[in-house]
C-alpha cells in the first residue's frame, strides 16, 4: 500500500501536522511524506519481528539506533527548526514513538517547542518532606517533562547511582533546599533535546551529570580554580532536581562525556562516589612519585571506597580498610587486593602515609589519626559526620592535617575519567528497577550493597 494511502488511515491530527509543515514550508512536502513512509515502514518492521520489543506505551520512548536513522532525514538537507520539529511530530504521532523535539541549531520557535515538552509526561521519585527511609519518604508522581533552559541538555535518564548523601537529603541531615524535590546526583543519560546556546552536543549523545550542577563563574573562588567551593553553586539532587526520574535537565558545562568502556549502570557510581574518591586522593597531599608503596587508610568501604582502593593500588599504594560490614565490605576489600583488612576502629599493623574516611562517623576521626605517621593527612570525604569527640593533643601533633573534602571541581571530574577508563576500574553494583527508589535507599542505610546501588530506567 502506498503512503499516501496508509496515510488516509491515521487520525485527524497527523493531517494537521502535515498541514502545518506544508503551510510553514510548502517544498517540504515531498521530504515530509518520505519521513511519514520511514515512520510507516518503521512500525511495521517493529510488529513483525519475532522478538523484538514492542512499543510499551503510545509514547514509548524512541531508541537511540532509531533516533539516529530518523536524523539521517533530517542532516542530509537541513530544514529549519521549526519544520524539523514537526516533521519530528509527525513521525512520533505515527510510530506511537514518542522523539526528541529540539534541534541543536537553535532559533526556532521556543514556545512552541516549551509546549511540547510540557505536553509530555514523566515519572519521577519527589521528596516532600524528609523522613527516615524506613517509612519510605519518596513518593512517585507524574510531572510535565522539564524543558532545559537555552544552556542545558535535557535527557533521558537511563540509570542514576544512588549515594549516601541522598540518604542525608531524603531523611534530612542535609537541610531543605527544595521541595519538593526529585533526588539522585549521578546521573547516566542521552540527550533527548537542546537548549539554543548548547553547540557542543547532539541528540542521542551518552552523558553523566554529576552533584556539583552549576556555579557562578564569577566569584574569587570560582575564578581561582576552586569552583568546587562557590558559594553560590547549586547541586543536582539537592538544590536543583535530579535524576530520580525519566528524565532530568542539567547545564551543558557541567556535564561529562563518558568513557566507552564503561555500560550505564558502571559509570553511574563514577559520578560523585568516584570523583570524590578521586579527589580525596588528591587532598592526601600525596604527590605523584610518593604514591608507590604508599600505605593508605580508607575507613568505611562503600560505593566510593571500593572505586578508591583500585586508583590507589593502581598508583602502587598498600591499601589498608577498616570496616564494620565483614559479610560483603570486608569481603570486597579483600577481592580488590586490599593489603590488610579489619573492623572500623581496629588499628593497623603499621603506621599509614594517609588516610580516608569515608564513613559518616565523627568518633573514626582519632581512630585514624592514631594510625597515620608524623606528617600525614587524614581526609574526611563525606558531606555530613557525626560530631568528632574531643581528642590528645598528642594526636595531631606532628604535623598531622585532618581536612574535608568539599565537593568537585570540573577539572577533577574530567581527570578522574581519564584515569578510570585507563585503568581500567571495575564498579561492582547492585542495580534496582526505577520503581524500587524507597528499597534502594533503605538497602544503602543497612549497609546491604555490595560496591555501589543503582536505580536503573524500568
Ligand atoms: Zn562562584
Ligand atoms: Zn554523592
Amino acid at each position: 500500500m502506498s503512503c499516501e494511502l496508509l496515510l488516509l488511515k491515521h487520525r485527524l491530527n497527523n493531517f494537521l501536522v502535515l498541514g502545518l509543515v506544508c503551510w510553514r514550508s510548502p517544498h517540504n512536502f515531498n521530504r515530509t511524506v518520505r519521513v511519514m513512509d520511514h515512520a510507516i515502514r518503521y512500525r511495521a518492521q517493529k510488529k513483525s519481528i519475532p522478538g523484538t520489543k514492542p512499543a510499551r506505551t503510545p509514547d514509548d520512548e524512541i531508541g537511540v539506533p532509531s533516533l539516529g536513522l530518523f536524523d539521517d532525514y533530517l542532516s542530509r538537507r537541513p530544514l529549519n527548526d521549526f519544520t524539523a520539529d514537526l516533521q519530528r511530530l509527525v513521525f512520533s504521532s505515527l510510530t506511537g514513538i514518542r522523539v526528541a523535539l529540539w534541534n541543536s541549531s537553535g532559533g526556532g520557535n521556543h514556545d512552541f517547542r516549551s509546549g511540547i515538552l510540557k505536553a509530555m509526561k514523566m515519572k519521577a521519585w519527589t521528596l516532600d518532606t524528609p523522613a527516615p527511609v524506613t517509612e519510605r519518604p519518596l513518593h512517585l508522581s507524574e510531572m510535565p517533562v522539564p524543558s532545559p533552559a537555552e544552556d542545558e541538555l535535557l535527557l533521558r535518564v537511563d540509570a542514576c547511582g544512588i549515594c549516601r548523601t541522598d540518604l542525608h537529603v531524603v531523611e534530612g541531615e542535609l537541610p531543605v533546599r527544595r521541595s519538593p524535590l526529585i533526588p539522585g546526583h549521578q546521573i547516566v543519560g542521552r540527550v533527548a533535546a537542546l537548549g539554543s546556546l548548547v553547540a557542543d552536543f547532539a541528540i542521542g549523545d551518552r552523558v553523566g551529570v554529576a552533584w556539583l550542577n552549576r556555579t557562578c563563574g564569577v566569584c574569587e573562588f570560582c575564578l581561582a580554580g576552586r569552583e568546587n567551593l562557590c558559594e553560590q553553586a547549586m547541586f543536582t539532587g539537592w538544590t536543583v532536581d535530579g535524576g530520580y526520574a525519566e528524565y532530568a535537565v542539567a547545564p551543558a558545562a557541567f556535564t561529562y562525556r563518558l568513557p566507552d568502556n564503561f555500560d550505564d549502570t558502571q559509570a553511574a557510581p563514577l559520578l560523585c562516589a568516584g570523583i570524590i574518591g578521586y579527589r580525596c586522593l588528591r587532598l592526601t597531599r600525596l604527590s605523584e612519585n610518593e604514591w608507590k608503596g604508599a600505605r593508605l587508610g580508607l575507613y568505611g568501604f562503600g560505593a566510593a571506597g571500593h572505586v578508591c582502593i583500585q586508583l590507589a593500588r593502581a598508583r602502587g599504594a598498600e591499601v589498608y580498610v577498616c570496616t564494620r560490614d565483614r559479610e560483603r565490605h570486608q569481603a570486597l576489600a579483600r577481592e580488590l587486593g586490599a593489603t590488610w583488612v579489619g573492623d572500623a576502629q581496629d588499628e593497623p599493623p603499621v603506621k599509614l602515609h594517609a588516610s580516608i574516611i569515608f564513613a559518616p562517623a565523627g568518633e573514626l576521626v582519632p581512630v585514624a589519626l592514631k594510625a597515620i605517621r608524623r606528617g600525614g593527612t587524614v581526609v574526611l570525604g563525606g558531606i555530613h559526620m557525626s560530631p568528632i569527640p574531643s581528642f590528645d593533643y598528642s594526636l595531631i601533633y606532628g604535623e598531622r592535617v585532618v581536612r574535608s573534602v568539599a565537593n568537585n571541581t570540573r577539572d577533577d571530574g574530567r581527570a578522574f575519567l581519564l584515569e578510570a577508563a585507563s585503568i581500567p576500574v571495575r564498579t561492582h553494583t547492585q542495580t534496582f528497577p526505577f520503581h524500587q527508589a524507597n528499597d534502594a535507599l533503605i538497602a544503602l542505610k543497612n549497609d546491604s550493597i555490595r560496591g555501589a546501588a543503582v536505580l536503573v530506567a524500568d
